[in-house]
């Protein structure tokens, strides 16, 4: 096993039988900073899991594996190896570092910035050392301008940047825009990249020349949060607010409030970027925490989209259309104009029923039902969307034998079929994760919708991120109600985000931009506010609600699941671990402080047959809660080895 050495001297933890020796040093990698240790101790406190499953899924896969350092060709190691290929590639003659904002050349790509945007460059680089400024800027507000122009800055200073954003393969635009702005005589070399997508080999190499010093700025997903940097000098996280920061599995930590941690240990400046901030984030910038920098209008001059309501209460849908959504469509599209029709369900429709009987087509697996799919075949068949399961649609019904079985409801690619019908002239891209699976897939649909190839582009909240498409002139919202009512209490706070970005595509380069929302609840708070553009008046309302019912960011929480073979077992773990602070009230100091709720079944109770509960830990104070967690955590870890059950607890959970 390959393992990190943290300290040496220390009589070990363990008893000495249990230790083993070290057999061979990999002194490939240079040691690891001292900046660096301290973030995976945090991160090990903090995410109460042990040192040695934080500090080696934070290194590249090369150099977590025995075999490449010992294999037979092997002589160095991993990184002696890339790095004798590297030099062998590389084209020496390296040029100055070139902002083509000072080119005239590409000035076009590079607009002046307007004085809010020069206004938010200013304050971000007049920070000294660590502050976290929320940037909170409308959609087409420009924030990439102030990131990039910030980002300049401390460039010029002779310091790393850090950028990070929650997925890389969605937004090709930023990226082809730091390497424009970034890169040395257009190598590359001043710009590393980092997500998953890498092959291992890539992965290695850019985090070796982030770590190094050679790339200036590293732009990557939630895990280049940890890759060490000698010179960092400034972190970016844009779409602060976007869910995929959260790991959820393993480490269960938050890469933006890491992000965070890191420029306070640091001592560097942390710019948060978004339209519509996390409220956590939103409340510290309110308690003077953060400062906060707003761009109120969009860079381009246009005017942010109107937003209607089409009240769908009492008006007979042609397939789910209201008659006015079509009209529009029909208007647009005569206009030469795009069109993006959102609706937040892939596959071709929730669930396939049997009209006679009423059954539903379930997984065998799952308590969840199975949804219909059309593969690349044309054939349909039923998909688990909780295991990935499949099954072939029946012929007749399960139950009563009758064949006339419906598909009830519509997802993305019955959306497709249906508009392929009512506009045949018109060409129709489906953008979600079905579409998009086949790698470079999303990058190819993308580039066919920015150069004009698609008239309607029918998609979930993959489409929302980051595009900036010029000639975008309606969105229509098909299924914001379904989301309306979820059980999480965050679900109006991440509908409210994926609304103003999904409406942000509208009209971002023309005058006249329309949103759509067809709904049964017009007057809904959260509808409101999306009207009127009000992150504020949205963020007030729900903190009030936050507030008063005592949940995040007015209280803290972690999350303790158990999954078994049967939910009973996974009750009774959760149980036995509720009643743990009783039976050692000694080690529990802060136990008046904190407060765990009842153990309940997840609501869907089966995924994969395994059946799953969890319960609730929640208290007013951090540092009692975690307190509380490193006792409970050990007493958890005793506890889980007797019984049948697998258990994760997770700091910060971002679901309930
Ligand atoms: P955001 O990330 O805030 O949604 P972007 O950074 O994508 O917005 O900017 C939206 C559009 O406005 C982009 O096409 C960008 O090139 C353009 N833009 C940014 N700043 C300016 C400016 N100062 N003048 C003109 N156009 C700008
Ligand atoms: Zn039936
Ligand atoms: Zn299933």
């Amino acid at each position: 096993m390959v393992g990190l050495v943290v300290s040496v001297g220390e009589p070990p933890l363990v008893p000495a039988e249990q230790c083993r020796d070290v057999v061979m040093v990999l002194d490939d990698l240079p040691p690891m900073p001292e900046s660096w240790l301290r973030m995976m101790r945090f991160a090990s406190s903090y995410y109460q899991r042990p040192l040695g499953e934080v500090v080696m899924p934070a290194l590249p896969p090369p150099l977590r594996k025995v075999a490449a350092y010992t294999g037979k060709r092997a002589s160095g190691g991993p990184i002696a190896r890339l790095e004798r290929r590297r030099k062998k590639q590389s084209n020496a003659h390296a040029k100055e570092i070139e902002c083509a904002c000072s080119g005239s050349s590409e000035s076009d790509t590079c607009p002046q910035l307007n004085h809010d945007q020069i206004a938010a460059v200013e304050q971000i680089s007049a920070i000294q050392g660590h502050g976290v400024v929320l940037l909170r800027g409308v959609t087409g507000s420009g924030k990439t301008e102030v990131y990039l122009h910030a980002a300049r800055k401390a460039l010029d200073e002779g310091k790393q940047v850090l950028f990070l954003v929650p997925e890389i393969n969605l937004t090709p635009q930023l990226e082809s825009a730091l390497r424009r702005r970034f890169s040395r005589g257009g190598s590359g070399a001043e710009l590393a990249v980092l997500h998953s997508g890498l092959s291992d080999g890539e992965r290695l190499e850019s985090w070796l020349r982030a770590y190094s010093g050679e790339a200036r700025v590293l732009l990557g997903t939630r895990m280049a949060v940890t890759v060490p940097m000698p010179d960092l000098g400034l972190i970016i996280v844009d779409e602060e607010h976007d869910a995929s920061y959260k790991q959820q599995d393993g480490l269960r930590y938050s890469a933006r409030d890491l992000a965070v941690w890191r420029g306070h240990d640091e001592g560097v400046p942390v710019v948060l970027g978004s339209a519509t901030p996390s409220l956590e984030s939103w409340n510290h910038a309110l308690q003077g925490r953060y400062s906060e920098v707003v761009l109120n209008r969009r860079a381009r001059e246009v005017a942010l989209p109107v937003v209607r309501m089409v009240d769908t209460r009492r008006m007979r849908l042609e397939q789910g259309f209201s008659p006015q959504v079509l009209e529009a469509m029909e208007e647009r599209l005569q206009q030469g104009e795009q069109v993006l029709v959102f609706i937040n369900r892939r596959g071709y429709a929730p669930v396939l029923s049997c009209t006679s009987c009423g059954w539903v087509s379930q997984c065998s697996r799952c308590t969840a039902y199975t949804v219909l799919h059309r593969a690349r075949t044309g054939l349909h068949r039923l998909q688990c969307h909780h295991c990935g399961g499949y099954a072939r649609v029946p012929r007749a019904c399960p139950d009563c034998g009758d064949q006339d079985l419906k598909p009830m409801g519509r997802g993305t690619q019955r959306i497709e079929e249906i508009l392929a019908e009512r506009f045949p002239d018109a060409r129709i891209a489906r953008i979600d994760a079905d579409s998009t699976r086949i790698k470079g897939s999303a990058e190819r649909l993308f580039a066919q919708v920015h150069s004009g190839e698609v008239d309607i582009l029918v998609g979930t909240q993959m489409v929302a991120k980051g595009h900036d498409f010029a000639n975008l002139g309606l969105v229509a919202v098909l299924n914001a109600d379904s989301m309306l009512f979820a059980h999480d209490f965050r679900a109006p706070e991440r509908l409210f985000a994926q609304l103003m970005q999904v409406s942000g595509r509208a009209g971002r380069h023309k005058e006249g931009g329309v949103v759509m929302l067809q709904t049964d609840y017009p007057d809904q708070p959260v509808y409101r506010a999306l009207q009127k553009h009000d992150y504020p008046g949205f963020a007030r309302y729900a903190l009030d609600e936050r507030r008063s019912l005592g949940l995040p960011p007015f209280a803290y929480q972690a999350l303790l699941m158990a999954e078994g073979r049967e939910l009973a077992q996974a009750l009774e773990f959760l149980q036995a671990a509720r009643g743990l602070p009783e039976q050692n009230s000694a080690a529990y100091t802060t136990h008046e402080h904190i407060m765990l709720y009842d153990p309940v079944p997840l609501r869907v109770v089966r995924v994969a047959n395994v059946e799953r509960a969890q319960l609730l830990v929640e208290s007013q104070s951090r540092p009692a809660l975690q307190r509380f967690l490193a006792q409970w955590s050990e007493d958890l870890f005793t506890l889980g080895r007797e019984g049948r059950v697998r258990y994760s607890l997770e700091v910060d959970p971002f679901e309930i």
